[in-house]
């Protein structure tokens, strides 16, 4: 049976991308070795046995613990918890390090839709079932993990952080280097809300017919 570590279990609306504003419950699986120097969930990162704890209520909040849950039991919670959105948005650290099939199999049972968040370097959400795939690529970060064409080719939507002129060519390089879904939906979202990389995101995106990506949860205070 196909355990994950879950770091995190709440119910809150999507703050970025193309789903923003629809209701989801957040599942943040634990563990990722990309190591981006902007992330906000570095506590996410490291997978020490020394932070496992016994339940999803000793787990949640931003903290380093996590619980291993089955499929099953994570579905179960979120039924019994989390009651109201139609959507599970799995995201991480990487939830893609893990075989995501018999996770949305379960979230399907309950008649839940399932979305992921990830950053392109691992494909265990390839042939996984997701309703929604964003995949925010992150290139030449420090843990020196690549990105995977299998991974970006299933992409609904590649959601990507821009900080100077020189992300967005890695960006058309990286789009030119890969076959992706025909109606996929690229989003530019300004780095850390900066005023610099937003002019710089407002500029590309209406010269190129993409969408921002504003971190509307950074303004109404919500995490
Ligand atoms: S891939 Fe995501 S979780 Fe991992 S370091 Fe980068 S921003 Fe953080």
């Amino acid at each position: 049976m196909s355990t994950y570590p879950v770091n995190d279990l709440y119910t809150c609306v999507q703050g970025e991308g193309v789903q923003t504003g629809v209701a989801m419950v957040l599942l943040r699986l634990h563990g990722c070795a990309v190591g981006c120097p902007f992330c906000d969930t570095q506590e996410t990162w490291l997978v020490d046995a020394a932070n496992e704890v016994e339940t999803m209520a000793a787990a949640a909040g931003a903290n380093a613990r996590y619980v291993y849950l089955s499929a099953a039991q994570i579905a179960r919670l979120i039924q019994v918890n989390h009651p109201g959105p139609k959507w599970v948005l799995v995201t991480g650290g990487e939830p893609a390090q893990y075989d995501c099939g018999p996770l949305v199999a379960a979230l399907h049972q309950m008649g839940l839709k399932v979305a992921l968040e990830t950053s392109g370097t691992e494909a265990g959400h390839v042939g996984a079932g997701f309703d929604w795939v964003c995949v925010s690529p992150k290139l030449n970060m420090p843990g020196g993990k690549v990105i995977r064409p299998e991974a970006l080719a299933v992409a609904d939507e590649v959601k990507h952080v821009v900080g100077r002129p020189r992300d967005i060519e890695a960006l058309d390089a990286l789009l030119t280097a890969v076959p992706l879904k025909d109606d996929v939906q690229i989003c530019l979202q300004p780095m850390s809300v900066s005023q610099k990389a937003t002019a710089l995101c407002l500029e590309v995106v209406q010269k190129r017919g993409w969408r921002l990506s504003v971190q509307t949860h950074k303004y109404i205070g919500v995490k």
